[in-house]
């Protein structure tokens, strides 16, 4: 699992990062988080491994209700994520926003979450609170297209 890309679709010069040297780093507790897109990415990457506790911790007490880390992890575990798409990230000294656009497939289908994210920088630590939703979008996905989370596989070959 170490060796694999990360989840996160983090490039430098077009080559994908190792989730190793990427968002292994903040879900050990190595690294924190620089930016809010930083964030983002490694909360999708969490949610791509099913890592509940570090989806718990990212988010701000006050948005995250009294959902436990267990319950994070069997949410995430419930869902094939297969692609993270950032639209867009800025930031102000105490707080950021983050447009993407995240995909999961379930049957034959790649369904699209594209959220605007909120997070604020408390106590040293960037944190997600909460986000604005545009409505879902799904659309079928071809057993002989190229896998929509970018391996360069076909679909039926990949994640479908
Ligand atoms: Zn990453
Ligand atoms: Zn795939």
């Amino acid at each position: 699992m170490k060796n694999i890309d990360c989840p996160c679709d983090n490039k430098v010069k077009n080559t994908p990062l190792k989730y190793e040297e990427c968002c292994q780093q903040l879900h050990l507790g190595k690294e924190v988080a620089l930016h809010p897109e930083q964030l983002m990415r490694s909360r999708y990457s969490a949610y791509f491994f099913a890592l509940g506790q570090y989806i718990h911790d990212t988010q701000h007490q006050d948005f995250r209700g009294n959902t436990t880390p267990e319950e994070f992890t069997q949410s995430a575990k419930a869902t094939r994520w297969c692609r993270l798409e950032v639209i867009s990230s800025s930031q102000q000294s105490a707080s950021g926003l983050v447009e993407f656009k995240a995909s999961f497939i379930d049957k034959d289908k790649l369904h699209t979450l594209h959220e605007v994210s909120n997070f604020i920088f408390e106590n040293g630590y960037w944190l997600y609170t909460d986000g604005q939703f545009q409505p879902k979008t799904s659309q079928k996905i071809n057993r002989n297209q190229p896998c929509p989370c970018g391996s360069g596989l076909k679909a039926k070959r990949c994640c479908l």
